[in-house]
């Protein structure tokens, strides 16, 4: 069970002087402890601790979210709708393996706990959901719009994505067929030209306009208005439509925001509509996640969200493959092995990979997929040269025939001790769109969350007189994304081990909570 009252009923209270409830918002201060490094010669480093104290105010008001998802007609799109509408009313229902229920499996927040601290009592950990660590909207809560260059109803486009059993699809099928997309912008040249006889539901024009911004913005307010009347208040927008090929960086074109905004109103050729999505709502303030591949957020639309103080995240849903690569490469070079060669062979005869099979949306793809393992490699120095990097090759093929399951197949070839080797295969099978959608869940929990969290640094023990969001690029949802876009300048971080602890340790720091450190001496030293 949940509330959805206004004031969210809190499922953690902390008791510390540190820590301040009022009846609107959670206040803590929070001493971050890192460590200052200076080289002094080759190999040799002096460490240094090093302190700083910060003021965090977390808004308890949840209020009520919209949820808008460009390309919602999509497999995605279709399942994610209906997975919420499900648990929304508790469903279950027959599959020929016996009865299943609505669930939030494969959402880090919805299905995973977090260790909270030891038990007073008798010492034993003590691990709550995920989603109770802050206020947080629950996904069931979400009122669901968007966009579609398909105007497929949702019902006929869940019977398209072939994904989910019959008997649950009966169930939601009149609910699902009342949802259906508003028209997008469709620059054929963005997208894979197979793509072509889906789209019947597009905005005049085919090259970025103001009219295209402004009627995006004018559909995010109107299910505002219509979040009026359910007293809703957060639009948060997702991009889990095609792949796009990558727009090319121009000087003067997209390079600042100044420019990108001219270049829209003069309908240049190179602006896709993913970016078009985001500027539009970079200047709704609604937040804005790029859930596929493709390079959204040219320089000028990050200036554009700076300017704003809006919020963008991306790239690329890290659901399948990259995601267990991005644990077992942790792990393997963590324990000392060196990883020689990473080849992943995926096949999958969705629309995503009939899209894909388009030279450059696979190319797109192939990028988003070749950085994953850059953080991990680069911080060994004992295994690794400097430059020195293992071989990583990447396809993907359209077979039509497997639909949304996707096939990962992917060798990890290693050198262990004294020359010898280790080769891991791996063959991973799942529906694609069962994956994907938790994190299209996550990723707009998360977002929401951040919205609702401010922060004031100190100096000479003295807090500035001002709260202020978090930088407009919100690399903490990089968890759940393939290739995390971070602050200009700011390093990339893959390992999920390490995402997942920034995600867990930034809400804990909220409330005025230690990272956990699994040092557990209360067990080592009595
Ligand atoms: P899909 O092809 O089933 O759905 C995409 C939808 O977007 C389609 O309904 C299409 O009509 C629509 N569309 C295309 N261009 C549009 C536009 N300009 N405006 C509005 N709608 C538009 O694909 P999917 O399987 O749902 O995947 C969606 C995206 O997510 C793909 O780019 C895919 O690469 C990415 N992705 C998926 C996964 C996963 O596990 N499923 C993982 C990583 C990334």
């Amino acid at each position: 069970g949940h509330t959805s009252s206004d004031v969210h009923t809190d499922f953690l209270t902390v008791n510390s002087p540190n820590v301040v409830y009022t009846e609107t918002e959670i206040k803590s201060k929070y001493t971050y402890r890192t460590t200052s490094v200076t080289k002094i010669a080759e190999g040799k480093y002096v460490a240094e601790p090093k302190e700083t104290v910060y003021d965090f105010k977390v808004d308890r008001k949840v209020g009520k979210v919209g949820m808008m998802l460009v390309g919602w007609g999509g497999n995605n799109g279709s399942t994610v709708t209906a997975g919420i509408i499900a648990n929304r009313r508790g469903l279950v229902w027959d599959t020929r393996e016996g009865k299943r229920e609505a669930n939030y499996y494969g959402s880090v927040l919805m299905g995973s706990t977090i260790k909270l601290g030891t038990d007073a009592k008798t010492g034993r950990d003590v691990n709550i959901p995920f989603h109770n660590i802050l206020p947080m909207v629950h996904p069931n809560d979400l009122v669901i719009g968007g966009w579609d260059i398909s105007s497929t109803n949702l019902a006929d486009a869940m019977d398209r994505a072939a994904v989910l059993e019959p008997a649950l699809k009966k169930m939601i099928r009149d609910e699902m067929a009342s949802y259906k997309p508003l028209p997008s912008a469709y620059y054929p040249d963005f997208i894979a030209a197979n793509q072509e006889d889906r789209a019947d539901n597009v905005l005049e024009g085919s090259k970025a306009s103001l009219a295209h911004v402004e009627q995006i913005r004018r559909d995010i307010r109107d299910l505002s208005d219509f979040k009026d009347a359910n007293g809703l208040d957060k639009v948060i927008v997702l991009w889990t439509a095609n792949t796009e090929r990558y727009a090319d960086i121009i000087d003067g074109v997209n390079d600042t925001a100044e420019n990108l905004l001219s270049s829209i109103e003069a309908g240049h050729g190179e602006i896709s509509p993913s970016t078009v999505f985001a500027v539009a709502c970079i200047q709704e303030g609604s937040p804005f996640i790029n859930g596929s591949p493709q390079n959204t957020f040219v320089p000028g639309v990050i200036e554009l969200a700076e300017q704003h103080g809006s919020f963008i995240g991306g790239d690329d849903f890290k659901s399948g493959q990259t995601k267990m690569k991005s644990a077992l490469v942790d792990f393997l070079i963590n324990a000392g092995i060196k990883l020689t060669s990473i080849a992943s062979y995926n096949h999958l005869g969705n629309n995503d990979g009939k899209n894909l099979s388009s030279q450059k949306q696979f190319r797109s793809k192939e990028i988003s997929k070749s950085n994953v393992v850059d953080d991990m490699v680069e911080a060994n120095s004992v295994l690794y040269k400097k430059g020195e990097h293992p071989d990583h090759t990447v396809v993907i093929k359209y077979m039509p025939a497997v639909g949304d399951n996707k096939r990962a197949l992917d060798e990890y070839y290693a050198e262990i001790f004294m020359g010898g080797h280790q080769t891991i295969s791996l063959f991973n099978v799942c529906e694609d769109s069962l994956l994907a959608s938790p994190l299209i869940i996550d990723l707009v929990i998360t977002a929401e969350m951040m919205t609702r969290i401010s922060w004031k640094s100190h100096s000479d023990g003295r807090a500035s007189d001002d709260y202020k969001g978090f930088h407009s690029v919100l690399s903490v949802l990089s968890y759940m994304l393939k290739a995390p876009l971070t602050p200009p300048g700011t390093p990339v971080v893959n390992a999920l081990a390490k995402q997942r602890a920034a995600l867990t340790n930034i809400f804990r720091a909220c409330v005025g909570l230690e990272p956990e450190s699994d040092m557990t001496l209360e067990h080592k030293l009595f």
